[in-house]
């Protein structure tokens, strides 16, 4: 299998490319990253492999997409502008990549022949609908520019994959975290917020009260499930979307102090308002993964931290 990954140059991106890369029935890695929000550094380990591609590139251009298409016989598609927050900042940008770059990607795919897209749903496509646990078949309406992104990535699934026979994945994340994830600039993810912080024996912000909750997923599980999506060859696990989660609910409090315990310090943390766009509580019902794709989170939210804060720390001393 030959496989092209976009957005491999970002935290999940780049994390499923080093597991891709181990895995006998690749034969080809290629990323296509423009490299706006992922690093070379997440890729500067797989360069002396010889079954690794490096595209640089702007999945806004569809003549790029092809390009990266050509030769490949799937696609993970990774690349987007996530964030909350960003979206809503700059929702123009947001939609012309997570929507436009979709499309173009999805097009590509089905010019050059390539049938199995596996593409990143999210979360946030569940909106104000109250109900906990998650299930994929009730969503409510979208409270952020990206959310609405993510749910059209999955309308466009839906239509490609019944007019063209595609065979579209999408994998619905939760809050997923692990090694690579930046920590640096205004839209940074609250786990490698708060890692940093407590690695800077500084106390971080919880915004709001720290009751609500994610259900926090190590990435090695998101690569997992990428795993079974691309290799899938049941009918009924296909074009389909699933939530990508570990089923366990987290409050920010107990994250911070899960944190704490890791770092050995005694701080307390320091409370902010409450980010607009953002969902009070979310848990995911992962029995569709589970039974349609064999998917199983292998890796616990703590054993998770534990591996993250060691890998944080280790980055920070090299
Ligand atoms: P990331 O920002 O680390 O990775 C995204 C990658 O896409 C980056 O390397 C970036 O440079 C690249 N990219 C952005 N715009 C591009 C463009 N126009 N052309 C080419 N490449 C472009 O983010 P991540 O956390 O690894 O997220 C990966 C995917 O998972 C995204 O689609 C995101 O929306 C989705 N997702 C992530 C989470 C999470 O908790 N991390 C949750 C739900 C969904």
């Amino acid at each position: 299998m030959r496989i092209l990954v976009t957005g491999g140059a970002g935290f999940i991106g780049s994390n499923l490319v080093e597991t891709l890369l181990k895995d006998e029935r690749v034969h080809i890695v290629r990323v296509l990253d423009n490299l706006s929000t992922g690093t070379m550094k997440n890729l500067e380990d797989f360069f002396s492999d010889e079954r690794f591609e490096w595209m640089e590139g702007d999945i806004r251009d569809f003549e790029t997409c092809l390009k990266a298409c050509g030769g490949m016989d799937a696609i993970s598609h990774q690349a987007a502008l996530g964030s909350v927050p960003r979206s809503i900042a700059d929702p123009l940008t947001t939609n012309a990549v997570n929507i436009t770059g979709t499309l173009n990607m999805f097009t590509a795919a089905k010019t050059t022949g390539i049938k199995r897209i596996v593409y990143a749903a999210s979360s946030s496509t569940y909106g104000d609908h109250p109900a906990l646990p998650k299930k994929e078949e009730n969503i409510g309406k979208p409270l952020s520019p990206y959310a609405v992104t993510k749910y059209v990535n999955e309308l466009y699934a839906g239509v490609y994959a019944s007019l063209y026979d595609l065979e579209l994945i999408g994998l619905r994340y939760f809050n997923i975290f692990g090694p690579r994830q930046n920590p640096q600039g205004p839209y940074a993810a609250v786990i490698p917020l708060f890692v940093k912080a407590l690695l800077e024996q500084k106390a971080p912000v919880i915004n709001g009260d720290g009751k609500h909750s994610r259900d926090f997923t190590y990435v090695a599980n998101a690569v997992n499930a990428n795993i079974c999506a691309l290799f899938t060859e049941k009918k009924e696990a296909i074009n389909q979307v699933y939530n990508i989660a570990c089923g366990e609910q987290t409050s920010l409090l107990t994250l911070f102090e899960l944190l704490k315990t890791e770092a050995g310090l005694d701080i307390t943390p320091d409370f902010g308002v409450t980010r607009k766009g953002d969902v009070l509580h979310s848990l995911a019902d992962i029995s569709k993964a589970k039974s349609l794709l064999g998917y199983t989170p292998s890796v616990s939210v703590r054993e998770g931290l534990v591996r993250t804060f060691e890998w944080y720390k280790s980055s920070v001393e090299a």
